[in-house]
């Protein structure tokens, strides 16, 4: 390995310049403080999205809320607005701050995108938007609708067999799939999921029984989102979700900030400079908790504080990030294998616009073994009844995390947030799980129980 070159430099003089490159090789787990973290306002000026882009996503998703509630009647509570419910979790955090001897930490919350309508993951807001955005793109252009109209009317025959002259195509670990697959169903598209050889049976075995075209690739998943590429380029009509490269996905991803922010304020939870705001997500390609994190630094800036949770075997985003080359680079380069039973974070190379946009934004990232998802997976049930993929589970150790550790400590301090934490709130993103067969759940338990 010491001759193999990654964009001119060897692994040897990388890990010189970088040392935790050799702890992320080790697949130990770390903790990383990024030291291109920025204030927001100069921050902000180095991303190519702003306020007007986020908006603009949101207003379209009010647009097709009646068409949501119509045919998503789980959703007809809040009108047609996809959105999960975030709840506290006392009995957990009394088990991990018992655990790691923690007092006066501050108060955990989970968001439960593990229980968001329609498709039980993160991947409901982001994929389900682009779907959205992209037919409300072709029956404008059809002059078929008007901003205007009132987008229930999208609920007939004329639309489903107007929308069946098109495809949509993507490239999916499993949950994205899901999601488009769900929503094109609906609305009439035809869709092909190109997925990885490790993605689940059961996420396959669902795509299918909703009419999708599954097309399985040996390699892994950015070979399947290569493929998507080259086949949906090849074909007229059809239209490529890219999530190594979508704007869609991540503005859709980023409308979550402004529905914490009112769910915050019903819960009467401060978030200013005495209050901080931590929000552990965790990240994939990048493109859900960085657009997630853009959003929340727009609406609270400086007293927002956001942390990626990663796997010890795929820690994508992290190198891409450590050594600046972003989507130039795979943890496969290092000889990482990328091999974890988190497959919703399973990707070697993080998306490349994501990293650039919101690296002075982030506060850092940290990864989790794989024996750690299974055992906070099962602690979660066991304290407070709440089933989340292991993927999700990355975000719970985040405020333990960010206490303990050396480098969480020195950001407190750098910031003057160590005095404060009686007053924080930890946002834990719980990004998926309730579209996980119950026997699977059941199997996660147990190993949980074991480990
Ligand atoms: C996709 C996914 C993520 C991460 O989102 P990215 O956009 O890939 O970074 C996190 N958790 C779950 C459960 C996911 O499905």
């Amino acid at each position: 390995m010491n001759t193999i070159r990654i964009e001119g430099t060897t692994v040897q003089d990388w890990i010189k310049t970088y040392p935790l490159i050799n702890d992320l090789i080790r697949t130990k787990e770390v903790f990383w403080s990024n030291p291109k973290y920025e204030l927001f306002q100069t921050g902000i000026e180095k991303t190519r999205f702003n306020e007007k882009d986020v908006k603009d996503a949101e207003e379209r998703l009010k647009r097709f809320a009646p068409y949501i509630a119509k045919v998503f009647p789980e959703t007809k509570k809040l009108n047609g607005i996809i959105e999960s419910p975030i709840i506290k979790i006392p009995s957990m955090q009394q088990h991990l701050e018992q655990i790691h001897g923690l007092t006066s930490s501050g108060q955990f919350l989970l968001k439960c995108d593990s229980h968001i309508p329609i498709a039980g993951s993160i991947k409901a807001r982001g994929g389900i938007y682009e779907v959205l955005k992209h037919a409300e793109n072709l029956a404008i252009q059809h002059q078929l609708l008007t901003l205007q109209d009132d987008y229930s009317m999208i609920d007939s025959e004329k639309f489903r067999n107007f929308f069946s002259q098109y495809s949509i195509a993507v490239g999916s670990t499993g949950n994205l799939a899901l999601s488009v697959g769900i929503i094109c169903s609906k609305m009439g598209f035809n869709v092909t999921v190109h997925m990885s050889a490790d993605a689940k049976k059961w996420k396959k075995d669902f795509l299918k029984s909703k009419r999708a075209t599954v097309i399985e690739y040996k390699g892994d998943y950015s070979n399947a989102v290569e493929e998507g590429r080259k086949y949906a380029s090849n074909k007229p009509n059809c239209y490529f979700i890219d999530d190594e490269n979508s704007h869609d996905l991540f503005l859709g991803y980023a409308v979550a900030a402004s529905r914490l922010q009112q769910q915050l304020k019903d819960m009467s939870i401060r978030v200013d400079g005495n209050h901080p705001l931590f929000v552990y997500l965790p990240c994939g390609v990048g493109g859900g908790p960085g657009g997630i994190a853009f959003g929340l630094k727009l609406i609270y800036q400086d007293h927002v504080h956001c942390f990626l949770a990663e796997p010890t075997h795929c820690p994508s985003m992290l190198i891409g990030l450590i050594t600046g080359l972003h989507d130039k680079v795979s943890v496969k380069d290092f000889g990482i294998d990328s091999i974890t039973v988190a497959d919703g974070l399973a990707v070697g190379k993080p998306s490349g616009f994501v990293g650039q946009n919101i690296e002075s934004l982030l506060s850092g990232c940290y990864t989790v073994n794989d024996n750690h998802l299974y055992q906070l997976l099962s602690a979660l049930i066991d304290s407070e009844n709440m089933s989340l993929e292991p993927s999700a589970v990355a975000s719970v150790p985040g405020p333990i995390r960010l206490l303990k550790e050396k480098e969480g400590q020195e950001y407190l301090r750098k910031h003057c947030l160590t005095d404060k934490l009686e007053n924080a709130t930890h946002v834990m993103w719980g990004t998926g799980g309730s579209m996980v067969p119950k026997e699977i759940m059941e199997e996660y338990y147990k190993k949980g129980l074991e480990v």
